[in-house]
């Protein structure tokens, strides 16, 4: 993976950084926040073949694919990750993920831990993933009937498919309850702000100290 420039003009590699949750937990709203609030971050828009709901923009929230066109991007390797969840299968774009990451900027990925699990394997160093948990269950069920955006059968089928994604939780670096959008959010900010100033991905670090200390000497 190539290098760009960090925050405070130290060069570092750009990280992976993932957020996965049981639908319903927040993690879109946190998406959004840190998107807005954290420059330097840049979102990987998945390819998926489920419907658009109301209000979804195609190429913003997804790319909407057909299932052909879904199977071409697996064929041709244009995927960094794939998954089928609820009937539909969803992908990561693999050519926007690289130009960001070269370019020096950090990815954020919404996605689940079957695709959380393959991007470890391809990069572990370079991921850092975060399991947004609901504070509740009945939190969970209200907050999937606020969105209303989808049929009483998904959200019964989500609630139950809940606890199977939860069941995966222990392979995410970090895990944080949503019990407050405002907290939870800080708290992935924090993450995200500390993993930037990891040594290993700060490869600047040696000729800025070196620079560092020929002033001192000289
Ligand atoms: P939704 O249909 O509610 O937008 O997303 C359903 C689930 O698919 C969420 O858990 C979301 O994280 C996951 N998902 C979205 N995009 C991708 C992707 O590109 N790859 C994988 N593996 N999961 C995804």
């Amino acid at each position: 993976m190539t290098t760009g420039h960090g925050t405070d003009g130290v060069e570092r590699r750009g990280l992976m950084f993932v957020l996965s949750s049981p639908s319903g937990a927040g993690k879109t709203t946190l998406s959004r926040l840190l998107i807005e609030r954290m420059p330097g971050l840049r979102m990987s828009v998945s390819a998926t073949t489920r419907a658009m709901r109301p209000g979804e923009v195609d190429g913003k929230d997804y790319l909407f694919v057909d299932k052909a066109r879904f199977e071409q991007m697996i064929t041709g390797d244009q995927l960094l990750e794939w998954a089928t969840v609820f009937d539909n299968r969803y992908g990561t774009p693999r050519a926007p993920v690289e130009a960001a990451l070269s370019a020096g900027q950090d990815v954020l990925f919404d996605i689940d831990w079957q695709g959380t699990q393959q991007l470890r394997e391809k990069a572990r160093a370079d991921v850092v993933s975060v399991f947004i948990l609901p504070p509740s269950a009945s939190d969970l069920e209200k907050r999937l009937h606020s969105r209303a955006q989808d049929s009483d059968e998904v959200i019964r089928n989500r609630m139950s498919r809940a606890s199977h994604e939860m069941s995966h939780w222990a392979e995410y670096d970090y895990i944080v309850i949503n019990h407050d959008v405002d907290e939870a959010f800080a708290e992935v900010q924090s993450i995200l702000k500390a993993e930037r100033l990891k040594r290993e991905r700060r490869t600047g670090l040696v000729g800025f100290v070196r620079s560092l200390q020929s002033q001192l000497q000289a």
